[in-house]
């Protein structure tokens, strides 16, 4: 690589939105690269089964939908870089990005990193991953067949999951500390329906039992205080997702749970620097708002690069 090179645009993340930037960028005439950590897709490349992005009348999964992405994307020239982004400096007019294949020169950057799930914070919780605790149901749900699994969480991704997990799992149990769920309708009923899913409500997990793997969790009731033991082979945690804005050194505003402050027009409290995708304060971080948040920064781009 040419550290003297200036890109018009630099795109750090190569999920959805990072790859509708470089899409729109390209087409653009915009000189335009994707420096993305490990393969295109971002979270949307470990989901099964995507049935919410239109065109898809089937469904697809979330990786195959991330290759067309980035093949169509570099169709019109942009390009791709695996590595890991260590820091940047944005204040100045040629903004620097510093990663572990070198430095990358760009008059505007796109922040596409995305959010990654939230731990539960227990004690042996980290020692526990990939022997029995586990943050993605589409990733290791086929671990757990004919198992009793547990799914922390109330929200759109615990019920997919939970959801996912039935079909394969001999029993699931969505343990959440409230007594309604934060999921849309749709699932809940279909969920209620579904004979090997059973509910623990008002409850969190307090502690992980285990052995060489996990054996069971232990749940306290959030009204009564009263604690219960539930044995169980797995326990999938899905309790939101933390954006991924620590490389950014507080140079960016950012909110009090640490998304980009960025409205719809994507732009951040630094000129040149737009935020795309899970990582910015929105309403609905989905994979269609994300696509939407990447035509928008290179519009926005393309105007501060004109001026
Ligand atoms: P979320 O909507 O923020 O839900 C997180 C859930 O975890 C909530 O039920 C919350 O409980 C619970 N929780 C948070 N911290 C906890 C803790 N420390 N202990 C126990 N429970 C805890 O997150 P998400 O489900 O990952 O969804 C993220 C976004 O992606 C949402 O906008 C969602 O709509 C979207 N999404 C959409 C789809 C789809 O439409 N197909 C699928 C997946 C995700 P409370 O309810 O009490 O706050």
């Amino acid at each position: 690589m040419n550290e003297n090179h200036v890109y018009d645009m630099i795109i750090v993340g190569g999920g959805p939105g990072g790859y509708t930037s470089a899409l729109y960028a390209a087409r653009a005439g915009l000189d335009t690269i994707v420096i993305e950590k490990l393969s295109a897709g971002g979270q949307m490349s470990l989901t099964w089964q995507i049935d919410n992005y239109p065109g898809f009348e089937n469904g697809i999964d979330g990786f195959s939908l991330a290759e067309k992405m980035q093949k169509q994307a570099e169709k019109f020239g942009a390009k791709s870089e695996y590595a890991e982004v260590f820091n940047m400096d944005l204040t100045g007019k040629l903004k620097r990005v510093e990663t572990s294949s070198g430095i990358y020169i760009g008059k505007t950057v796109v922040i596409a990193t995305g959010a990654n799930p939230r731990e539960l914070g227990l004690a042996k919780e980290k020692e526990l991953i990939g022997h029995g605790v586990a943050y993605c149901a589409s990733c290791d749900g086929m671990f757990y067949k004919d198992k009793i699994v547990v799914v922390v969480g109330g929200g759109n991704s615990a019920v997919s999951d939970a959801a996912l997990l039935s079909r394969i799992a001999k029993k699931v149990i969505i343990v959440h500390r409230r007594d309604t769920l934060r999921a849309t309708k749709i699932y809940h009923d279909q969920l209620m329906k579904t004979e090997n899913i059973e509910f623990r409500w008002n409850s969190t997990v307090k502690e992980l039992l285990y052995g060489e793997r996990l054996t069971g969790v232990r749940l306290k009731d959030t009204v009564t205080g009263e604690e219960n033991i539930i044995e169980c082979d797995g326990l999938f945690v899905s309790i939101g997702r933390k954006p991924t804005t620590d490389f950014l050194d507080n140079q960016i505003e950012l909110d009090n749970k640490g998304y980009i402050v960025a409205g719809e027009n994507t732009e951040t409290s630094i000129p040149g620097v737009y935020a795309v995708g899970d990582v910015r304060t929105k309403l609905l971080r989905q994979i269609v708002t994300a696509v939407a948040d990447g035509a928008m920064a290179v519009h926005m781009a393309e105007e501060y690069v004109e001026k």
